[in-house]
């Protein structure tokens, strides 16, 4: 994989959080302040602005940097500062490689979680956007780990970070705004968990139509 594949991934998550914009808006209307489609919707068309008038040489590692500045520069919401931080972990971790395998996928995807984890001070279980990326995460690892294609292995986690999502419905939010619901923030799909599930469904589009 290349720096086209950071481009491709990063078009894929924009037209896909334009399009749940609306769904990903009322799920968070519901336990939240109804922002969420639009704080994705915003930052990742202005990544795809960013990215344009970047200089085609950037390695992978550093579009990823461009990324995640861009997100913490631009998305007011508790996920803006979530992703921006994930991402520049990961382009951290991707160093400065033309190209990356399954394997450093894999780390910059953990670097990404670990980020999450320490900024948002949360755990799987507490509704958040956690609980969709730590199986999709697992996922993937075992995938390459056992030897599956990159494609294959990002088809699993995707599906991981779907089921993720969907398992959020019966939790009590014990981080961000939803939290203030208490027990009443059970019953509603947590809207950070699903839009990661998003993220991680482009992902394994991207890869997946590399030429
Ligand atoms: P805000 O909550 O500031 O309005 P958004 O609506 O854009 O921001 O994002 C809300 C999502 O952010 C939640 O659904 C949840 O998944 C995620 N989130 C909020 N706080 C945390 C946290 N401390 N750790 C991890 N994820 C969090
Ligand atoms: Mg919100």
């Amino acid at each position: 994989m290349q720096a086209v594949t950071i481009t491709a991934w990063m078009g894929e998550i924009a037209a896909a959080v334009r399009a749940e914009r609306d769904h990903l808006t009322q799920l968070d209307a519901a336990i939240g302040d109804g922002d969420h489609g639009v704080n994705m919707n915003r930052g990742f068309d202005a990544v795809m602005k960013a990215l344009a008038v970047q200089d085609g040489a950037l390695p992978p590692g550093r579009l990823l940097i461009v990324v995640g500045k861009t997100l913490v520069s631009t998305v007011g919401g508790a996920s803006g500062p979530l992703w921006g931080t994930a991402l520049r972990r990961a382009g951290r971790a991707l160093g400065d490689g033309t190209e990356f395998d399954g394997p450093a996928l894999v780390g910059a995807l953990e670097a990404a979680l670990a980020a999450i984890e320490e900024l948002g001070a949360a755990s799987p279980g507490d509704k958040t956007m956690i609980d969709a990326l730590a199986p999709a995460v697992d996922r993937l690892r075992d995938g390459i780990e056992q030897g599956q294609p990159v494609e294959v292995a990002l088809a699993g986690a995707a599906r991981a970070a779907e089921e993720g999502a969907r398992a959020t419905i019966p939790m009590q939010a014990r981080k961000g705004r939803a939290s203030y619901l208490g027990e009443r923030s059970i019953g509603h799909q947590d809207p950070g968990a699903t839009s990661t599930a998003l993220v991680m469904r482009a992902l394994e589009r991207a890869v997946s139509d590399a030429p």
